[in-house]
C-alpha cells in the first residue's frame, strides 16, 4: 500500500510503502499530546528504506533511557514528519496526519491509554495498552 504526503507548506514531500493492513497506531502519551498539540498522535511504523523524502528538513535529537530519538521536521514550516530511534534501527515512525488518505484508515492499536483524554472513547475490539506494549505484542497487533 502506497502513500504520499507533505508538510503544511509543501516544501517537504514524502512517499512511502507499507504492508496491508497499514501499521497505523495512536499514542496517547503526554509527550505525543504536547508534540502534536492534540489529544493523541497518529503514527505509521515504516521500514526506513520504504520512506522517500524530498525537501529541506530540520532535526531535533534527544536521549531517552540510553537511546537517541531524532525528529525530522520541515525546515520552513516546522511540520513534524517522522522520527527515528536507535531503539528500533532501520525503522521510521511517520506522523500519519501528513499522509494523503490516511484518514480513511482506523488505527490497529492504541498505546499509553492511561493518559488518554477522558472524552475520547476507545473503539471496541482494538488492541490497547495502558503504557507501551512489548515489541512482540505490538507487532502482532499491527500485523492484524
Ligand atoms: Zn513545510
Ligand atoms: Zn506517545
Amino acid at each position: 500500500m502506497g502513500f504520499t504526503g507533505q508538510c503544511r507548506c509543501g516544501l517537504v514531500r514524502l512517499q512511502l510503502q507499507v504492508d496491508t493492513p497499514a501499521p497505523l497506531y495512536a499514542c496517547h502519551c503526554l509527550n505525543c499530546q504536547r508534540w502534536s498539540g492534540s489529544a493523541f498522535a497518529l503514527h505509521m511504523l515504516c521500514v526506513a528504506q520504504a520512506v522517500e523524502v524530498s525537501g529541506g528538513m530540520s532535526t531535533y535529537s534527544y536521549e531517552h533511557e540510553g537511546q537517541t530519538s531524532t525528529q525530522y521536521a520541515c525546515g520552513s514550516c516546522f511540520t513534524r514528519l517522522f522520527n527515528e530511534t536507535t531503539a528500533a534501527p532501520g525503522m521510521r515512525v511517520v506522523r500519519a496526519g501528513v499522509l494523503e488518505g490516511a484518514g480513511q484508515l482506523a488505527p490497529m492499536a492504541h498505546i499509553w491509554v492511561k493518559c488518554k483524554q477522558p472524552w475520547f472513547v476507545l473503539p471496541e475490539g482494538v488492541a490497547q495498552w495502558p503504557e507501551s506494549p512489548t515489541p512482540e505484542a505490538f507487532m502482532s497487533a499491527l500485523n492484524g
